[in-house]
């Protein structure tokens, strides 16, 4: 049943459906413990000595029906602390499994994250409300539910900027700073020390990831994998019909679809995640939960921004590709109990292969500003990567610039400010007058209207990205007290496709001193 709130002008319904026909925890509270045969546990936050909101989406405010009067209210910071619930609020964290770095990790759940509930706004919307960094859950294992100001600032902003960037991802609401200090070892080298900490209200129609398939199916609870799959389609796929078998596969083939599309949508704007673990992989193609995902300057396939992943870089930037494919065959396995035979599940991982192929092809015309992507025009693309790479280019200022690129005089010079290495520049500068000839001609063959191709290529090649310089330089100034940095770095993210004269500095390649510096070219999972 839907309850509704009106407090002091805060206006929510809420509609708490995973709650009511999910099976949960019989215990309530944060100890930690094994959760069976249930998805989700009742724990309140824990609250914290004085919130501050620090800032906030104007449109996730808008579409969640909040006017000015609530967010500069004192109860908006006390509510999205954790420090008070609104009526109909139901406070839950959620049961799930997962591989982590190609392993199976077993239980892992919210441990951090703890939803308010599901309120369905005017517009007859479903948006989950979830606290981050709000107290221990039972899925707390040994850590303490908290996140650190740096990291909420990441996550906060990167929402945000993904979603007007038209990459789907789980949005941010709010930030709130607690006043209380949360203990940190940044680079797990024995010197913990104080931090200020932080909330971040995230938003989304869904948070169910692969890993809340993995659990019950590792554990043999099929009943329980069937009953979260058969709510899964019924609240956050509903426009599928049909019944057992078939509506289940093609449940999985969309999930493979969107996921193709998400990754395709990461490669074109240079965004690396830096920990797909299949917990953090959404059923919905969101990106979901930002740790220490990273922005490419200098264009690089094998760069990884998560000190964790160095190693092995698993997750790096060109990979994404084959790991979201073998994330979404761990999803195949743990629903397969739920199929006579495998034939359905492979079609829909053969699903992802179309998908991905289909929307690279559409962001490579979009990038290059053509017609149709053709397969020489893959061709195109490789080549120009290989020499990015080599040459060390940055990829938001060389597409950027390839929006005015005149075909008519294929000069380097337009480029200039894209390169990271002079010498490496002039070392290449013949492949980059073959291949801007190869591309001239290409854009003579078929070509599309100029403002067309120039408008095409506007919307698809960024000015404005979330670099991770930026994001420091924000963290640095909030971590010594100031905050503005935050909100302006916001309003920069909301239009970045637009040239915004005199916020150039914000689009500037990546500065010296950022290039070994941590939180700008590397991060630990530390958060
Ligand atoms: P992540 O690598 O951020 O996706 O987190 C993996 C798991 O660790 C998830 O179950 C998180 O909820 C949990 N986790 C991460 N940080 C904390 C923390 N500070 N307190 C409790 N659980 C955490
Ligand atoms: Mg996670």
């Amino acid at each position: 049943m839907p309850g509704t709130s009106m407090l002091q002008g805060m206006n929510f319904d809420f509609d708490n459906r995973l709650l009511a026909e999910l099976p949960g925890d019989a215990e309530t509270g944060p100890r930690r413990r094994e959760v069976r045969h249930a998805l989700w546990s009742r724990v309140s936050p824990t609250p914290v000595a004085a919130p501050r909101t620090l800032a906030v989406s104007r449109e996730m405010t808008e579409i969640l029906g909040l006017g000015e009067v609530d967010i500069v209210s004192e109860q908006f910071a006390q509510v999205f602390a954790g420090n008070m619930l609104l009526p109909g609020m139901d406070p839950f964290a959620s049961n799930y499994g997962g591989h982590q770095f190609g392993h199976w990790a077993g239980q892992l759940g919210d441990g951090r994250a703890i939803s308010l509930g599901e309120t369905i706004n005017a517009a007859g919307q479903r948006w989950e409300l979830q606290l981050k960094g709000a107290g221990p859950t039972p899925y707390s294992r040994s850590a303490d539910g908290r996140a650190v100001l740096r990291s909420s600032i990441r996550e906060f902003l990167c929402s945000e900027a993904m979603h007007h960037l038209g990459v789907p991802t789980t949005r941010a609401l709010s930030l709130v700073a607690t006043g209380e200090d949360v203990v940190r070892d940044m680079f797990y080298d024995g010197h913990p020390k104080p931090e200020p900490g932080a909330v971040v209200c995230r938003v989304a129609p869904s948070f169910l990831r692969f890993g809340h398939f993995e659990l019950p199916s590792s554990r043999g609870e099929v009943e329980v994998l069937r009953q979260l799959l058969d709510f899964a389609i019924r609240r956050d796929f509903p426009h599928l019909q049909g019944s057992g078998e078939t509506l289940y596969a093609d449940w999985f083939t969309e999930v493979s679809t969107r996921t193709a599309r998400l990754v395709a949508e990461w490669m074109r704007v240079g965004f690396v995640h830096g920990v797909m673990n299949t917990d953090n992989l959404s059923i919905l193609g969101l990106t979901i939960d930002y740790g220490p995902y990273g922005w490419i300057d200098a264009y690089d396939p094998d760069w990884t921004p998560n000190t964790t992943d160095a190693g092995g870089r698993r997750y790096r930037f060109g990979w994404q590709p084959a790991v979201a494919r073998w994330n979404l065959v761990r999803l195949a396995q743990a629903i397969s109990p739920l199929f006579a035979g495998g034939e359905a599940l492979q079609a829909g991982i053969d699903a992802f292969g179309a998908a991905y192929s289909a929307a690279d092809r559409d962001n490579i015309a979009r990038k290059l500003g053509l017609s149709e992507c053709r397969d020489d025009d893959a061709a195109l693309i490789r080549d120009l990567h290989a020499l990015m790479q080599a040459a060390e280019v940055d990829m938001t200022l060389w597409f950027r610039a390839l929006m005015d690129f005149d075909a008519d005089a294929p000069t380097l010079t337009p480029f200039d400010h894209a390169f990271y290495d002079a010498a490496k520049r002039d070392t290449h500068a013949p492949q980059f007058h073959d291949w801007l000839q190869r591309y001239a001609a290409r854009l003579r063959d078929a070509p599309l209207p100029a403002a067309d191709r120039r408008e095409k290529m506007r919307l698809a090649n960024p000015k404005y990205v979330l670099r991770n310089y930026l994001a420091q330089q924000v963290i640095d100034r909030a971590e010594a007290g100031d905050m503005a940095g935050i909100g302006e770095l916001l309003e920069v993210m909301r239009r970045p496709c637009d040239e915004q004269p005199g916020n150039e500095r914000f689009a500037a390649k990546r500065p010296d001193w950022a290039r070994d510096r941590a939180g700008c070219s590397m991060l630990s999972c530390s958060s």
